[in-house]
């Protein structure tokens, strides 16, 4: 039987920068839009012995804002990919999507190449904290995107939030969790990603909060945030799987489960990184200099890093720990090792600190996973491993 492997494509351009943005995207480059995703499509062809000998259970194309470009070039990238179909694959295929760039013909175009699940990018129900973070979307135009996707039949969504943001207090967080599990029903909101805001050196948002222009919640309201998202998604049946993922029940991210499982997967398109063979690969994030190579048969490779039996140890208890109900033991036994050799400083530590849950399973294995506190200074915790 084959064995699985992940697919993420890469889609660089927006419309404009986001204030608070360190993704690889691009605004004004769409001159190069069809010439990069000639180049992407004749990338995963170099790749055609591997994508032959595994069976791709997921495609993830994230950016940028994959939903800006035309749909015929997402058609385009499906087509190249279809030519590895095998049986019981391409079981999730995602695309990242941003309100106002949602039409209904290309929602039908993503559902005839064989697209299943949209993911939105809300990140805030208020127009004036959008405007303050550099989104150029609406309220209204989240809501007309939703209704797109109805008619489309879209039947699997899932929505990004992001907390805390400029001006943003506790009560309006309530009120926009409110508003998010009040339409889920209506329009298939099955998964919620709520990640928590990064303020990057140089960024635009450091600018404004370092000059006083807006402001964000202190720690104790951002902890308070953080208790009120985790309890009302669950209670509204979206429980928490990952540190930052909520789903309904059997609606988790089979895409990101497989990197929190450490398992294979190929990245196409600049800055893109795959791992594979205990391998991780990063593309070069210079959209000219990726074209150039592909058309030229050169690299596109800049970081290679082949990770040996500790570093993987490593990084899968830091994958796994992510996950909330954690992992077995026993699953470890993999690299042929038990991890209570190779790892009990760590372990004893973190669970004396009240940071790690080592709970007995029938007296023949042991589940670990964080603790609350744990998930709540999970740095401290994969501090430890690395
Ligand atoms: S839409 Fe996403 S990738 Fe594009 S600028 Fe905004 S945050 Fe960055």
């Amino acid at each position: 039987m084959k064995q699985d492997i992940g697919i993420y494509i890469h889609i660089p351009f927006c419309v404009s920068k986001c204030y608070y943005c360190n993704f690889v995207s691009y605004v004004n480059k769409e001159a190069l839009i069809k010439e990069y995703i000639d180049a992407l499509c004749m990338e995963i062809l170099r790749n055609a012995e591997i994508l032959s000998e595994y069976k791709i259970s997921t495609v993830y194309f994230g950016g940028g804002t994959p939903s800006y470009i035309d749909s015929k070039y997402i058609t385009q990238i499906m087509d190249t990919l279809n030519l590895f179909r095998k049986e019981n694959d391409f079981l999730e295929v995602t695309i990242e999507a941003n309100p106002n760039s949602i039409t209904l013909e290309k929602l039908q175009d993503y559902k005839k190449c064989g697209i299943n699940r949209i993911s939105i990018g809300l990140q805030s129900t208020y127009d004036d904290i959008l405007k303050i973070i550099g989104r150029k979307h609406t309220l209204e135009d989240f809501k007309n995107s939703l209704s797109l996707c109805k008619e489309a039949n879209i039947t699997n969504i899932s929505i990004d939030l992001i907390y805390p943001l400029p001006n943003l207090t506790k009560d309006m967080f309530d009120e926009t969790l409110n508003y998010v599990i009040s339409l889920k029903d209506e329009y298939n909101i099955k998964h919620i990603s709520v990640y928590n805001l990064e303020i990057h050196e140089g960024s635009r948002l450091e600018f404004l909060l370092n000059e006083g222009y807006v402001s964000i919640v202190d720690e104790d309201e951002e902890y308070q945030m953080k208790n009120l998202l985790d309890e009302k998604l669950e209670e509204n049946g979206f429980l928490k799987y990952e540190i930052s993922n909520y789903s309904l029940y059997g609606y988790e991210s089979k895409h990101n489960i497989n990197y929190w499982n450490q398992g294979k997967y190929l990245g196409f398109g600049v800055a893109a990184s795959s791992f594979f063979s205990s391998t991780r690969y990063k593309n070069t994030d210079n959209i000219e200099e990726y074209i150039k190579n592909i058309n030229s048969l050169n690299d596109i490779v800049v970081e290679k890093e082949s990770l040996d039996l500790l570093d993987l140890m490593k990084e899968f208890v830091i994958l796994k720990l992510r996950l909330k109900e954690g992992f077995k033991a026993s699953e470890f036994k993999k690299f042929g090792k038990d991890i209570f050799d190779i790892f009990s400083n760590e372990l004893n530590e973190l669970k004396d600190l009240g940071l790690l849950n080592i709970e007995s399973i029938n007296n023949k294995d042991y589940n670990i996973s964080l603790s609350k506190r744990g998930s709540e200074v999970a740095n401290i915790v994969w501090e430890k491993f690395i």
